[in-house]
């Protein structure tokens, strides 16, 4: 009589190892979105990240990451070496936004903080980085218990204040390769709307837009509110630069290479009957090409200019346009080779089904940082799908979108948007981690 002895295979260890971590990661999943912090100040998630990856059993340091004002960031650092092989990246990133909630959800965050110009604002996990910092918490364990299935060095990176761009930075700045060994490949996911839970999605080439952001201050001559013609009015100029700069996309670029510019934020004036004397307002240029990066920058200056001169201000009064190039990051790029490979492993992990092919979004990203620019270290970032599926369903059914990332109404479902983060990051992981 033949005895036949099963062979437990990789995805049945993984699926028994994400089943049974389960219902701890939800708890902590909801323990972090209860509690979300602002870029810059993500010391509580850090902290948890760190001891959970401690007690996977992998070498972790904290407080990695210099900012260029030289405060500490809390980047976590937590590698695991398990013989020669490829040196794996994997990067969660930690930071929430200044969002007051209004998902209703029993683990819904309540909380207000100041932000950095010192204002009242709520704070929530609208980016769902709680769901990346969890994926890499089961990820981290999984990739423990399955050291047989893979050899060489998983270095796993808690990236802070990726919503404000500087994270990666901060991190690269403080010498992280020089301190834990440079990659040779980097991989990270993103939650998204447009998808739901149980899906992943991939894109090849750039994935991610770049993004510059500008200070424009459009300096007048203050006055008496009821004597304009006295003084140049700053906040008459702001609106017709605001609405010269809609040509800039419309009638200035090539269309067929993206771009977007918007003004998020204004600020002129203190009382009704005053004309101030400046408005100053905060932009952000997002492209794909260096060209169409530059056809804004030279649109907006242009703009600034044109709408002072109009005004008759003085060459003294010209207008301030700044570049911040610490919160601009150039196109995040997904390796086609080593997109290839993710999406094989993705599909060998979920299924032909439940993996997409998606074009480019708009956002931007710091992750890209981490491949060092050009092509030394391939990077991919993979996207995982987050809404209710029956929600969804009935959305698209509509013609509609659910609430998505930076939506003060982004619902991730945590189950089964976790299980599919820490199956898919595993596969993808060890399909990485061969030879
Ligand atoms: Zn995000
Ligand atoms: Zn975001």
């Amino acid at each position: 009589m033949a005895l036949i002895v099963a062979v437990p295979t990789l995805a049945q260890d993984l699926k028994t190892l994400v089943d049974n971590q389960l219902p701890g990661l939800v708890e902590i999943y909801k323990d972090i979105h209860a509690h979300p912090e602002l870029s810059h100040e993500e010391s509580r998630t850090a902290a948890l990240l760190a001891a959970e990856l401690r007690k996977a059993g992998y070498a972790v340091t904290e407080h990695v990451g210099k900012y260029p004002d030289g405060t500490q960031a809390y980047g976590v650092v937590a590698v695991l070496e398990n013989g020669p092989g490829p040196r794996l990246l994997i990067r969660a990133d930690m930071d929430a936004l200044p969002v007051v909630e209004e998902t209703g959800l029993s683990y819904a965050s309540h909380l207000r903080t100041k932000n950095p110009a010192g204002q009242d604002v709520g704070v929530m996990h609208a980016c769902g980085h709680d769901v990346h910092v969890t994926a890499m918490i089961g990820t981290a364990r999984a990739l423990a218990a399955l050291k047989n299935q893979w050899h060489g060095t998983v270095m796993l990176i808690g990236q802070p204040s990726e919503e404000t761009i500087d994270g990666a930075k901060a991190m690269l700045a403080d010498r992280l390769y020089e301190r834990y060994g440079t990659p040779t490949l980097a991989i990270a996911l993103h939650d998204t709307n447009v998808h739901p839970a149980g899906a992943v999605s991939i894109t090849s080439g750039p994935v991610a837009a770049s993004a510059t952001s500008v200070d424009v201050t459009l300096r007048g001559l203050g006055s008496h509110g009821s004597r304009p013609d006295l003084g140049k009015d700053p906040i008459v100029m702001a609106a017709e630069f605001i609405v010269q700069l809609q040509t800039i996309v419309s009638r200035q670029q090539n269309p067929l290479d993206p771009a977007v510019v918007t003004v998020g934020d204004i600020h002129a004036g203190s009382k009704r009957n005053i004309i101030p004397d400046e408005a100053k307002m905060e932009l952000t240029i997002r492209t794909f090409s260096e060209k169409a990066r530059e056809t804004a920058l030279d649109g907006i200056r242009r703009a600034a200019k044109g709408v002072a001169v109009s005004a008759g201000v003085s060459d003294d009064r010209a207008p301030i346009v700044t570049v911040l190039e610490d919160e601009s990051v150039p196109v995040t790029y997904n390796d086609p080779a080593l997109a290839g490979r993710v999406k094989s492993s993705l599909v060998r992990a979920l299924g032909m089904q439940q993996v997409f092919d998606d074009p480019p979004a708009m956002a931007s990203e710091d992750f890209g940082l981490f491949g060092l620019g050009g092509d030394k270290i391939p990077t991919v970032l993979f996207r995982l799908g987050a809404m209710d599926p029956s929600k969804f369903a009935a959305a698209q059914a509509e013609g509609k979108e659910l609430p998505g990332p930076h939506s003060s109404r982004f619902e991730p479902l945590p189950e089964p948007t976790l299980r599919t983060g820490v199956s898919a990051m595993t596969s993808v992981a060890i399909s990485l981690l061969q030879n």
